[in-house]
């Protein structure tokens, strides 16, 4: 049976308390003005959930996941984009784990610190979820790559100090894929911003690459090997999202139980009628259910176990379809006022809705484990 341990729960409480009275206030505001919310990371990196997963050399908590899970499904209840973060900075700061140890040593310290932000550039206009066809290049000139390319929808595109960018590194574009690190200040960057529909504060945009000189030693991990490399760290964002997602639904449907216990309608509290109450009592069934899901998830991954991926998978898939349900079934509790800019709701159902675009990649991946890789002969 999955329990968290007593050191996870006393984690999962104080980031509870803390996230509650230094994130929520702020919320709102960050969402509604679309700045990034420096002063929530500076405060995040005050209690070390900015390197809560990144190892203690360089200044990070070297947590294990699921104890990474329970502190960001915390953080998402009082401000998700906080959590987004959050959870980036700890798979950038993993990936960099390839890296040179000269880019360890000035990237990570400055991630656990919360001064720097690190944006993950795949996803190109004419390759999003088949992966394998971008086009961005790296050509190697004696020590230098140059890069020319353009990566789409990239977050923090607007803030971030460098990106890590997945390119075709062979003359001819073979399946090969790798990953570079480049400093935004280098000549040839230009970022086009980008507006969501959720996740506002996290400055979403378009990056392009004319021509970009990055020096070798800015290579990640071993060249023409980056789908492997990052095997791992895709299972991990994809499990801590799907609990992202749902820590954020999880407040949303507590709201809507206190409401119902006091709001009345044809002379009693909403609360007392079965179809209020049936609608709610299933909700918090299924993010029971998706939680868990999503520890389990996480707890195969720090195994390496086989299936791992597609627990990964599955977590992020039934994370973000329960949370977006269980939030629009909140927002309908509180009636018209629901859908006011007053109340939170719009904003989570917003913030929540990123978790459900990605959806094809993760049932293809669901359904290669279900009926096995010659069914998909697409990928
Ligand atoms: C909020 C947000 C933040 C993001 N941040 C980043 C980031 O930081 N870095 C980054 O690289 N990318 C980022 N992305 C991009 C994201 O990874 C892509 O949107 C996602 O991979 C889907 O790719 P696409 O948008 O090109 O859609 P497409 O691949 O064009 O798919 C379009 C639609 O077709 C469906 N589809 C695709 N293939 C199949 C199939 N075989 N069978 C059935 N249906 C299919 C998809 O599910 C989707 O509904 C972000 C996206 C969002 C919304």
């Amino acid at each position: 049976m999955f329990e968290l341990s007593e050191e996870q729960k006393l984690i999962q409480k104080s980031i509870h308390e803390f996230a509650k009275k230094e994130l929520a206030p702020r919320a709102a505001y960050w969402d509604a003005s679309e700045e990034f919310p420096w002063e929530s990371v500076r405060k995040m990196a005050e209690v070390g959930l900015t390197g809560l997963r990144l190892p203690a050399i360089y200044g990070g908590a070297g947590a294990d996941l699921v104890t990474c899970g329970v502190a960001f499904e915390e953080v998402a209840r009082f401000d998700h984009n906080c959590a987004i973060i959050l959870c980036s900075s700890n798979i950038t700061g993993r990936i960099l784990s390839y890296a040179s140890e000269n880019m360890k040593a000035n990237l990570l310290t400055e991630i656990v610190k919360g001064s720097r932000i690190l944006a993950f550039g795949a996803t190109e206009p004419e390759a999003g979820s088949d992966i394998r066809a971008i086009r961005t290049s790296a050509k190697l000139q004696g020590r230098t790559f140059i890069v020319n390319g353009e990566k789409s929808m990239v977050t923090f595109a607007g803030v971030a100090h460098g990106f890590i960018v997945l390119v075709k590194t062979e003359k001819e574009a073979g399946e090969e894929m790798s990953c570079v690190f480049i400093e935004a200040d280098r000549p040839g960057i230009d970022i086009q911003p980008l507006q969501g529909f959720g996740w506002r504060a996290t400055q979403w945009g378009n990056v392009a690459f004319h021509e970009v000189e990055v020096p070798v030693e800015n290579l990640i991990g071993e060249k023409n090997n980056a789908l492997s490399m990052l095997k791992g760290t895709v299972q991990e964002q994809r499990a801590l999202t799907g609990l992202i997602a749902l820590g954020t639904a999880r407040e949303a449907l507590e709201e809507a139980v206190k409401y119902a216990k006091i709001r009345k309608a044809f002379g009693k509290p909403l609360g007392k009628f079965e179809g209020i109450q049936f609608k709610l009592a299933e909700d918090h069934t299924s993010l029971e259910a998706a939680r868990l899901l999503c520890y389990q998830a996480l707890s195969l991954i720090e195994k390496k176990a086989n299936e791992a991926s597609v627990w990964a998978a599955m977590a992020n898939l039934m994370g973000g379809e329960t949370a977006y349900k269980v939030v629009n079934d909140a927002m309908d509790v509180f009636g018209g006022l629901g859908y006011s800019r007053e109340l939170p709701f719009e904003r989570h159902l917003r913030d929540v809705k990123a978790m459900q675009i990605a959806n094809a990649t993760l049932k293809i991946e669901i359904g290669q484990g279900l009926f096995g890789k010659e069914f998909f002969p697409c990928t």
